[in-house]
């Protein structure tokens, strides 16, 4: 028994979390609990390949276990597990490298090297001899969050030219909606009101009788205890036509969304393989503002792609500012080994990509503000955080339309709605300061 723990390292997006989670309920159902790094008897890193900085991450952690955990055996899964191939593969402490094709497997793996490999080095198993399918698991609940995600889809066909995940994840493939709505359930039954949809690329979202993302939606919506339900993120390219009226059929469906725009400007776009245009782009909001007025949105932005010049990087800009987002993600572009844009002429100088994202986050900030401030003096119902501010005292929460928003209380709110007044905005990413209303539940 005293061999039965382990400690899970996760790094990247939601859907990665999310497998995190499977992977969590797998060996907690499999008689094993969680223990910190440096005590953990087994370590599974779920890496995240996106930017260097996540492959970096991965390794430091990796080499921390190493240092101050020498008995720990370590798995290394996720997106970025080839990456880390070259330089850990002869430690012995590390016992298994697989991709994300091998994550359903984890607790397998586990399992096996306890039951014959015990005391040995056991690396690169054959996968063949172990069966056990962590998948099978439908997650009961979401290791310290408010707000669950639920993956429902996996993989990606789109090939943006900067991006590894399709060669990472694969092929674009989806839950059936049955599967989903049981899961979706048994969270809402303890206690998660808030559901998250999440995976590669949603729009892609497609199960094998056909069935798209808005049947998922609509079945989500009735089951009673999901109070609100969101989607991560969803790519404007494959944007499903009937989503503007979906937005608008259902108080559940909650006014907000990450629609990653990365450029601006058609010619950078077209260079991105992003199979939108920025006219398309702002045809899909202004017909989600028009059916919902208090709708928000928020972005990822990427900034020195390959012949970006200064005239396309203003204009890009202007296009973001002019659409209007309440949070803007700015990436500095750099080359993902592997890809077409690595290959790319005209590539940007690191000085001017480093100016261009200091200028980017000062505007986006000064029009992220313009937009909160229009919210100021309005009541919204928030969905408070498990935990107050570490800092502060203060408890926080999200509105419909995702904004955060802290305020004072004695009372304990830990989970539950409640009213809140939007009072100051305060600048740059902090939370709007707002006022409990009451304390009764919403
Ligand atoms: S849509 Fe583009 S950026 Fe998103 S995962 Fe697919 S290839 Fe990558």
């Amino acid at each position: 028994m005293q061999d039965k723990t382990f400690y899970l390292y996760t790094l990247g997006c939601k859907a990665n979390q999310y497998d995190s989670q499977v992977i969590r309920e797998g060996l907690l159902k499999s008689g094993f609990s969680e223990a910190p790094a440096d005590e953990a008897h087994f370590s599974i890193i779920n890496s995240c390949t996106v930017t260097a900085q996540a492959d970096n991450k991965a390794r430091k952690q990796i080499r921390a276990i190493i240092t101050r955990n020498p008995s720990s055996k370590i798995l290394i899964t996720g997106c970025g597990a080839k990456k880390h191939e070259d330089l850990f593969a002869d430690s012995p402490q590390v016992v298994f490298i697989g991709g994300n094709e091998f994550k359903d497997r984890i607790v397998g793996i586990v399992n096996d090297y306890i039951e014959n490999y015990h005391g040995m080095t056991f690396n690169f198993p054959d996968l063949n001899t172990i069966s056990s399918d962590s998948h099978a698991v439908h997650i009961t609940a979401f290791e310290g969050h408010t707000r669950v995600f639920v993956k429902v889809q996996d993989g990606c066909e789109a090939y943006c030219t900067y991006c590894t995940i399709p060669y990472e994840r694969g092929d674009s493939r989806s839950r059936e909606i049955d599967d989903v709505c049981k899961e979706v359930e048994g969270l809402a039954k303890n206690g998660f009101h808030e559901i998250v949809l999440t995976g590669i690329h949603l729009a892609q979202y497609k199960t094998n009788e056909g069935k798209l993302l808005t049947d998922l939606m609509r079945a989500l919506v009735q089951i009673s205890d999901v109070k609100r339900l969101r989607l991560s993120s969803l790519e404007p390219h494959d944007f499903p036509d009937d989503f503007p009226q979906l937005f608008a059929s259902s108080d559940i469906i909650q006014p907000h969304l990450h629609l990653p725009i990365q450029s601006g400007n058609n010619n950078i776009l077209k260079k991105m393989n992003r199979r939108y245009t920025v006219e398309r782009y702002r045809e899909i909001v202004a017909e989600i503002r028009r059916l919902k007025p208090d709708f928000l949105l928020t972005t990822d932005f990427i900034v020195g792609f390959p012949t970006e010049t200064e005239e396309r990087f203003m204009n890009s800009l202007e296009n973001v500012l002019d659409i209007g987002f309440s949070k803007v993600h700015i990436f500095p572009f750099s080359a993902r080994r592997g890809t077409p844009a690595e290959k790319m002429h005209g590539k940007v100088s690191k000085e001017d990509i480093r100016r261009r994202v200091k200028y980017a986050i000062n505007e986006t900030y000064k029009k992220a503000f313009e937009i909160k401030q229009s919210f100021i003096g309005r009541d919204f119902e928030v969905l408070v955080e498990s935990t107050p501010e570490k800092e502060t005292g203060n408890w926080s929460g999200f509105t419909p339309n995702y904004l955060k928003v802290q305020f004072a209380s004695d009372a304990n709110l830990a989970n539950s709605f409640v009213p809140v007044q939007l009072k100051q905005v305060l600048y740059g990413d902090e939370p709007i300061m707002g006022e409990l209303l009451h304390v009764s539940r919403i």
